[in-house]
Parts: structure tokens; sequence; C-alpha cells
């Protein structure tokens, strides 16, 4: 309905899906029809996207948003025919990028997972209403992209303050907290998507959540050591 509603997953799916390329088409900068003016957050959702898989090793080329409004028939069809044609031309996705399928399918699924934290880090730049839309394509830079993975935070429930109040495991959304009344919580670093709410939500009385910025994270405490011991007072 909007381009606004695409998201950086869905590109992501349709690639993982096996699509060699894909084109979304929105209305024109300046004639949206609702007040959001989505098509703004689609240039730079887009924008980062198309950083974000070249950083993946796959060719941003496979990748384009069209201005093309419902009632531009001719406009579409070119948009279509021109695309078909790059993709075509780049072949199979990850042919031209030397990647096998297992290196795309990891590299992909890898990326779709960080897409939370990925739009939780840059949120402001996300929702930026700049004048010229061309302006969005120098919004990300690559160095930006870059430090996106190198500084990627990581979250670690110290088994010494933790309560095991369950706060944090109803409030994670992907269900990445392991824990249980009277027994120390734990986060499965696999399952993370570095969101940080366990952190916003842990009782500042408690304080178990650490945000860790680099370094490895401790080892989970063992499942015989998980008893809470509770503090007094
Ligand atoms: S940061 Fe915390 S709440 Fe967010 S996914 Fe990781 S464990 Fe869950
Ligand atoms: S919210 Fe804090 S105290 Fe409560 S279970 Fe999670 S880490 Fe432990």
């Amino acid at each position: 309905m909007c381009g606004g509603r695409i998201d950086i997953a869905f590109i992501l799916r349709a690639f993982s899906n096996g699509a060699d390329g894909v084109v979304i088409c929105s209305c024109w900068p300046g004639e949206c029809h609702y007040v959001p003016e989505g098509n703004y957050n689609a240039a730079s959702m887009m924008n980062l996207t198309r950083k974000l898989l070249a950083h993946a090793g796959i060719n941003p080329e496979r990748f384009r948003l069209q201005w093309v409004t419902a009632s531009e028939g001719v406009q579409f069809a070119e948009t279509v025919t021109s695309f078909t044609a790059k993709i075509k031309e780049l072949g199979p996705l990850g042919s031209s990028e030397g990647l096998d399928e297992d290196a795309l399918a990891s590299g992909l699924a890898e990326l779709t997972k960080l897409v939370p934290y990925i739009k939780i880090a840059k949120r402001e730049k996300l929702l930026l209403h700049l004048k010229n839309v061309d302006d969005y394509e120098n919004l990300y830079t690559d160095d930006e992209v870059e430090a996106l993975f190198k500084e990627m935070p990581s979250y670690y429930i110290d088994p010494e303050k933790c309560q095991a109040c369950g706060t944090c495991r109803r409030r994670c959304p992907v269900e990445a907290i392991d824990g249980d009344k009277k027994i120390i919580h734990i986060i499965d670093q696999d399952k993370c998507i570095r969101c940080g709410t366990c952190l916003e939500v842990c009782p500042p009385r408690f304080s178990a959540v650490t945000k860790l910025e680099s370094g490895p994270v401790p080892p989970p405490v063992p499942d015989g050591k998980r008893a809470v011991v509770k503090k007094k007072g």
C-alpha cells in the first residue's frame, strides 16, 4: 500500500527466497496521499538496505527503489524492463558476487536477524524527512554501516544481581532469555537481537543487565548454580 511500509526484512526475505533482484515502486516524494509521507521513510530505509546488501557482499544494483505512481503505466513498464535487463546482466544471485548458496543463505540470515537492532541504532536517520530526496543517497556512509557491525553491543545478565523477577524474560521479543521462578536468568546470545529491552525493563533495584560495548560475553552460569540467592531488604 505504501513504500514506507516496506521493511528492510521484506527485501532480505525476497532475496532469501531466491529472488535475483528486487524493485520497489513507490509514489513520488511530495505526492503522498497521507500526512506521514511514507515515501520519505522509504527513501531512507531503502538507501540503508542498499548499504547493508553491499556489506553482505551482495551487489546493491540488485535492488532498486523507483518513484512511479499507479497512473504511470509507461514509466512502470520501463522500470520493469530496464530492471529485468540489469538483473539478467548480473545473473543469478551470488553468481556475479562469487558467493555460493551456503554463504548467501547464512549471510542473509545473519543480516535478517540484526534488522531490529539496525533499525533501533539508526532510528533517528530512518525518520528523517529531507527536503531534497536525492540527499538520501549519501545519508549512510560505508564507515557508518561498518561501525554498526563492529560496535554492535551485547547484553549480559549478572548472575550475582539477577533476582529472577522474570520481567526481562516476559518482555524479550524473541524469547532469548531463559529462566524461571528463583532461577537466575540467562541470555541465549545466538537468539538475542540486541534490542536492549532487557536492560530497559530490569528493575533499577536489581540492575542486573549490562550492555557490553566490546569484548566477549562472560559464559552463562552453569545449570547447577542457577538458584537465586535473595537479596536482603
Ligand atoms: S537484548 Fe535482551 S530483550 Fe532484546 S533480544 Fe536480547 S535478550 Fe531479548
Ligand atoms: S529483569 Fe533483571 S532481575 Fe528480573 S529476571 Fe531479568 S535480569 Fe533478573
